[in-house]
């Protein structure tokens, strides 16, 4: 391998190269209009997009693509060639300024949620040049947006940017009024750590329901599963350490830094994480990633799982997303200062979240509700689905003694007044490690620990983005009234924290106690995605992001009908897939059996008349009964689909695909999981849990 300095970024058109390949005035002009958001001017845009095409060309790419995020939470691409027709009937590769900027896919094949009815089919990408150029399998890809013709955002990237732009805007105004003159913008910056499954490929072509719908879907728990907790931080395979070292390399050269890497807890479950990133980036870079991990695992036979939960009974897999706010200038507003002017203004950041995760529970639940996601959420390996924020016994104690005015610190034992004291040193560097909450404070940053694997970064950050910003801003609004900022600014906090503090939560969030103390609070409980989509256009919502021109109320609604889609396919193509399994397999495997079993017991009994044949005959005989309860759970099964076409209201489709459909799903595997511990290996249609969990060696 060559060094990981000189391979790291080459395939991206970043800041050096545009400072090398562009004159010194389009490079200017280039970066001043990323900085400012403004729009690139025509002949700036055809000298970069000139460049652009030199540079690709010189790297081996052919083609050029609008790299986009459509509603579908996977990305798209369509290639397009850079030939164009030369007189002589040659061709020359052009790539016009024109084309760098924006795109104009057909819109009509990715989910609009009903926004294609009332607008243009047509939708159109447009360049985010804050996101740069890369080449990927020999194709220039364009980072971009995607929106209709009548300016609706169709896809996960615009309502990002603009929830950027929110946050941005409303904590400038809180800067301003700590003096500070200088930062011009803030962004959030997010460091995902991604968890995923490797298997061998043979063992996932025998599996029907991993191809189909990424889980299995049967499957009998194995005599070894995680009891042991001996994979975690374990040493890594050698198949799976070139797997991971093809992969860093792959990472490497799209400029993404693919940092950290180990063992998860299941066996075959490892983890990857990046250093972090501004948000628009981190989420591109998050996406790729998931592209690669999948990539780089069929070089090596192998496949990578991205679903939340491929195995019952073995954890699943989710992404934790790392999340603070930076000036422009460089300061984490999330870390604690050292004066109290510092302390103050970390602690009113600190306020705004802790007021926006307690009053947005509903939304932060919705940015990570999926079929897939559901599995895991509240069943003892991943966050609970009820929201809660986890922020130390130390920090926790001086909110508290900020709220009822009680002395606090080792020595001095003052009554803390904000702006005027200094915070107590507390430890930062949080070695006391809550894993089970939603919503941690990990010293400089908040850990949103919900998500599922699979999912997008971005709309849990336009969440978190969004609801932070209206904290800000009332905030903002609230202490650029006031007459004694000092005395506003404390007595604020001492509000917030009164208010709120029923949100924070240090203790064990899989214990079933939390669940009844959460309800006692007044907390949230969704605890699935119908559930929780059944918030998302509450009045305070709609108000929220139509205020901060997030999201328009038909692009919400929009939203809420593409998630309630899918959930509801999800759910239609499990049920299916288990039906054509049982039916196809399962079954005939299982009266293939009983034959085996009959005629070796009358082959015995032919041999040697009253040679003992009990094991054949009560095997036998108790398979055959339960496939007879397999065929009427299967029958049951289809049933619930074919009723699921009566039902037209989408959330209430939601709820019936969860209620009914999943009950038999879950009634049909229950039997079929029997079957499988007493049917003998050689006639069971498809590799165990223990033949794939343990098939990379
Ligand atoms: P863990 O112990 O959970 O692995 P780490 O300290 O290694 O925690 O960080 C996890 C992730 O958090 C990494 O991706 C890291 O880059 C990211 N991170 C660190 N600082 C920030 C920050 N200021 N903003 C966003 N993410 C951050
Ligand atoms: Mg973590």
């Amino acid at each position: 391998m060559s060094k990981v300095t000189e391979i790291f970024g080459c395939n991206v058109f970043n800041d050096a190269v545009m400072r090398e390949r562009l004159p010194k005035e389009t490079y200017k002009a280039l970066t001043e209009t990323t900085k400012n958001g403004h729009h690139l001017k025509a002949d700036v845009a055809n000298v970069v997009a000139n460049a652009m095409k030199d540079w690709a060309i010189e790297k081996g790419a052919t083609h050029f693509t609008h790299w986009f995020q459509p509603m579908t939470g996977i990305t798209a691409e369509k290639h397009d060639a850079f030939i164009s027709p030369a007189k002589d009937g040659k061709v020359i590769m052009e790539f016009s300024g024109k084309e760098l900027i924006q795109g104009e896919p057909d819109a009509s094949s990715f989910p609009s949620g009903g926004l294609r009815a009332t607008f243009e089919a047509r939708g159109y990408t447009a360049w985010d040049p804050t996101s740069y150029a890369f080449i990927k399998d020999g194709v220039l890809c364009i980072p971009t947006a995607f929106c209709s013709y009548g300016g609706e955002a169709l896809d996960k990237k615009t309502p990002l940017l603009r929830s950027m732009e929110a946050i941005s805007k409303q904590a400038v105004r809180v800067l301003r009024l700590f003096g500070n003159d200088t930062v011009k913008a803030v962004r959030t910056t997010v460091g995902p750590e991604q968890e995923y499954f490797l298997i061998d490929k043979e063992m996932y072509d025998k599996r029907c329901d991993l191809v189909y719908t990424g889980r299995t879907l049967f499957g009998a728990k194995p005599p070894k599963g995680q009891e042991l907790e001996d994979h975690y931080f374990g040493i890594i395979k050698q198949r799976v350490s070139s797997y991971m070292k093809e992969l860093n390399e792959e990472l490497w050269k799209l400029g993404i830094y693919a940092k950290t890497e180990h063992n998860e807890v299941a066996p075959a479950q490892h983890e990857l994480a990046p250093i972090f990133a501004t948000t628009n980036i981190a989420t591109d870079h998050n996406q790729i990633m998931m592209e690669m991990m999948q990539k780089v695992a069929k070089r090596h036979g192998m496949v990578c799982l991205l679903h939340e939960k491929p195995f019952a009974g073995v954890n699943g897999s989710g992404k934790h997303n790392n999340w603070s706010i930076s000036t422009d200038t460089g300061v984490n507003l999330l870390e604690p200062g050292d004066t109290p002017h510092d302390n103050a203004q970390f602690l009113l950041f600190l306020c705004a979240v802790i007021k926006a995760v307690d009053e947005y529970q509903d939304l932060l639940r919705v940015s990570v509700a999926s079929a897939g996601n559901d599995h895991r959420l509240g069943a003892n390996e991943a966050p609970p689905a009820i929201i809660s924020i986890f922020l130390g016994s130390e920090l926790t104690e001086i909110l508290q003694a900020i709220e009822t005015d009680t002395p606090y610190g080792a020595k001095e034992k003052e009554i803390l007044k904000i702006g005027v004291h200094t915070l107590p040193r507390f430890a930062r560097d949080t070695t006391d490690r809550n894993r089970t909450s939603p919503f941690a404070f990990t010293g400089n940053k908040f850990e949103f620990r919900s998500l599922g694997s699979s999912d997008s970064i971005a709309c849990a950050n336009i969440m978190l983005n969004t609801s932070v910003a209206e904290e800000l801003k009332q905030f903002a609004d609230e202490l650029e009234a006031a007459d004694d900022f000092t005395t506003a600014l404390h007595d604020l906090i001492k509000r917030v924290i009164v208010e709120h503090n029923r949100i924070v939560f240090n203790g064990n969030g899989y214990d079933e106690a939390w669940v009844k103390e959460a309800e006692k609070r007044g907390l949230m409980n969704l605890v699935s995605t119908p559930d929780a989509l059944a918030h998302y256009m509450d009045e305070k919502n709609v108000k929220l992001f139509t205020e901060h021109k997030v999201l328009s109320e038909t692009e919400m609604r929009s939203r809420k009908e593409i998630l309630l889609e899918k959930y509801c396919k999800t759910l239609n193509i499990e049920a299916l897939t288990m039906v054509e399994m049982t039916r196809k397999d399962i079954l005939p495997a299982l009266s293939a059996y009983v034959k085996d079993l009959s005629e070796t017991a009358n082959a015995k009994k032919a041999f040697v008349a009253d040679m003992d044949c009990t094991y054949e005959a009560e095997t036998a005989s108790k398979i055959s009964t339960l496939s007879t309860l397999v065929l009427k759970k299967v029958d049951a099964l289809e049933e619930a689909i074919g009723k699921a076409k009566e039902v037209s209201e989408l959330s209430e489709l939601a709820f019936y695909m969860k209620g009914t459909v999943f009950a038999a799903m879950n009634d049909l595997r229950a039997v079929v999981d029997e079957l499988e511990t007493i049917t003998s290996a050689k006639y069971w249609p498809y590799p165990s849990y223990g033949e794939i969990l343990y098939s990379v060696k």
